[in-house]
């Protein structure tokens, strides 16, 4: 049955290369400043056509609050309902000169096809495509399609859709087909995203500025106290410490290993890794606040002069199992508390988003990672995501029931965002097996 089911998979590759060939040569990049509206709305149309053919009916165009177009369709059947979700616009090239191939022509090399989008997020619109062919008729589930036009603009045109139109995208499964696999050819769920926090804290403490000759010393400086908080945050090791926060949680998937991380983060010779736990730990199960900007005197113009205020903005990224309101008033109170001198503190909060967790006690999970295991040869993993997807919140708030599942083509070595995108087709493959398996199981 698998078998027959992967040589089937084998034998539409060659249609997968032309249809991801076609969908790339569309810079469906959605910013009417940098490529016309006419490139997404060729996309969107391109996606409408081609799940047509895989007997998908009521398919149009739906425009969401940010003035995107999110294409929708069903494909009746017997069974569970699952959504199938994907955006069809992707990042711009960036430097274009940094890309060792054309960016908008898909090229092969090394095994991988490159192109902005090959991977994020056109490579699983090719591989909905090819679960779908391969399964036929023999789907045993009712199927809805949602493949959103601004998704890499953060505009959250679906987010406010879905909310508006939950009738339409209720479903028991949702496959959001917007992440990656551990590695090529080791399976994995991503089934965690850290929320976050954004707070701009302000530190009064002199009328005006003074001198620092003839003042200095005595008179409390408000970027020094400032500074004494900010480095509050952080312990010896580089953990974050909020007071009130916990920071030993431990990720219990896949791990993420250092000499990796290292090459991915572009860590300098000799500089450290922060913190006490793995990498997997430090990323997606522990909270880590970054100092966003600081407002003071830029070095050039500055004054022999203590400066009488001082602001800085921050991000708090919140772990999964944290509820991100608690997170936001232990880091105000700790801010408050670290504050030297009796200077004044306001600190007022700019954003805030629950971290998610996806359900993995539901049938859907396991015969999604046991479909996964037969794909692949080998057990599933778990990921977690250091950043949010605004998208899965507002799922899991509008179904509760629903059990969402993130998956796709997009793992690591793909680049993503980056110049010289690419995708590896043997994952396009295994992760369209994967699909029809589970669509199959359902
Ligand atoms: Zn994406």
């Amino acid at each position: 049955m698998a078998m027959q089911l992967r040589e089937r998979v084998a034998s539409l590759m060659d249609r997968a290369h032309g249809d991801l060939a076609e969908l790339v040569a569309i810079p469906s990049v959605a910013d009417a400043r940098q490529y016309p509206p006419e490139e997404c709305a060729r996309a969107a149309r391109w996606v409408v056509d081609h799940f047509a053919e895989v007997g998908f009916t009521n398919l149009g165009l739906h425009e969401t609050s940010d003035g995107s177009h999110a294409v929708y369709g069903e494909r009746p059947g017997p069974g569970p309902t699952v959504l199938l979700y994907a955006h069809y616009d992707v990042q711009p090239p960036l430097d274009e000169k940094e890309w060792r191939t054309p960016p908008f022509t898909l090229t092969e090399s090394g095994g991988r096809w490159y192109g902005r989008g090959a991977a994020d997020c056109k490579g699983n619109i090719v591989m909905h495509l090819t679960a779908l062919r391969a399964l036929g008729d023999d789907v045993p589930a009712h199927l809805k399609l949602i493949v959103e036009g601004s998704e890499e603009q953060g505009t959250g045109g679906l987010e406010d859709f879905v909310v508006k139109h939950p009738d339409l995208l209720r479903a028991d499964t949702i496959l959001v087909c917007d992440t990656g696999n551990a590695a090529v050819g080791v399976p994995a769920a991503t089934v965690t995203l850290r929320g976050m926090v954004n707070v701009v804290v302000t530190v009064e403490a002199l009328a005006g500025e003074l001198h620092s000759g003839m003042f200095g010393g005595a008179a409390p400086d408000a970027l020094a106290a400032l500074v004494r908080i900010l480095a509050s945050l952080r312990d010896e090791a580089g953990n974050t410490t909020v007071s009130g926060l916990d920071n030993g949680q431990t990720w219990s998937g896949a791990p993420y290993a250092p000499e990796q991380f290292r090459s991915d983060s572009g860590l300098l010779d000799g500089v450290d890794l922060l913190g006490s736990g793995s990498i997997s730990d430090m990323i997606w199960a522990r909270p880590a606040v970054t100092v966003l900007g600081i407002d003071c005197p830029p070095v050039v113009g500055s004054a022999a002069a203590i400066q009488p205020h001082a602001r800085a903005r921050l991000n708090l990224r919140v772990p999964p199992g944290t509820d991100a309101v608690k997170a936001l008033d232990a880091l105000i109170a700790h801010l408050h508390s670290a504050a030297p001198w009796g200077v004044r503190v306001t600190v007022t909060k700019e954003a805030l988003g629950q971290p998610f967790e996806a359900r993995t006690d539901g049938p859907a999970y396991r015969a999604f990672a046991a479909a996964m295991a037969e794909a692949y040869g080998r057990e599933m993993t778990t990921l977690g995501q250091g950043g949010s997807i605004p998208l899965c919140n507002v799922f899991a708030d509008t179904f509760p029931q629903a059990e969402i599942i993130l998956m796709g083509v997009e793992e690591p070595t793909a680049a993503i965002h980056a110049p010289n995108e690419s995708v590896d087709p043997r994952e396009i493959a295994s992760l369209a097996e994967a699909e029809a398996l589970f669509l199959r199981k359902r």
